[in-house]
């Protein structure tokens, strides 16, 4: 898939199961659209394991353990998700400080998971359950290439240029 220029970046962001559950595509997806950044793609999808398997990698197992990587498939494969890849001025960067911090509890008001989630993870671990927070975002350009990958086939990421913005990839 096409390599990012300088500034303008696409990342790839998924509405987790828990985000479906509780209504909040419309939302959040309204939040992304807000700030200007543009929608690229966007699907639904029920993911089979192995899309899970390749969207949390054994990089996640590495920095959190085998355990969480588990969690977080098993989490995946429960209900359908949306994928969105936005693009935007260092679209990357931004949409991390909209998503906000992995555990709710330190996220600040204000990012999504701050608004929308508030779980800490020593509940979690008493609990033995995911951190269900909502949204996944890529974490630098190049996981968000591979990602977007692991989600769209490149027939569905749209090169178009929105009036409002003058945002292209190309
Ligand atoms: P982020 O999604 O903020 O980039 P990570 O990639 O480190 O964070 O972790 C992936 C996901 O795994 C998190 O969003 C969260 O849902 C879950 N997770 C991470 N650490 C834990 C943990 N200790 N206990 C339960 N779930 C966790």
């Amino acid at each position: 898939m096409q390599h990012p220029s300088e500034t303008i970046q696409r990342t790839l962001v998924l509405l987790k199961p828990d985000a479906i559950e509780r209504g909040l595509i419309g939302e959040i997806t309204q939040r992304f659209e807000r700030v200007g950044l543009k929608i690229a793609g966007l699907k639904m999808i029920w993911p089979t394991e192995e899309t899970a398997l390749k969207h949390y990698t054994e990089d996640l197992a590495e920095r959190r353990g085998e355990h969480v990587r588990k969690m977080m498939v098993d989490m995946l494969v429960s209900g359908p998700v949306v994928a969105i890849a936005l693009e935007g001025v260092e679209a990357v960067e931004l949409v991390r400080k909209m998503v906000g911090e992995t555990e709710p509890k330190k996220a600040a008001p204000g990012t999504i998971r701050g608004d929308y989630a508030h779980v800490s993870f020593k509940h979690a671990d008493a609990k033995n359950i995911g951190i269900f927070n909502l949204i996944h975002a890529s974490g630098s350009a190049e996981e968000a290439m591979q990602e977007v990958d692991v989600w769209f086939e490149p027939n569905e990421i749209h090169e178009f240029k929105p009036s409002y913005t003058g945002i292209t990839m190309a």
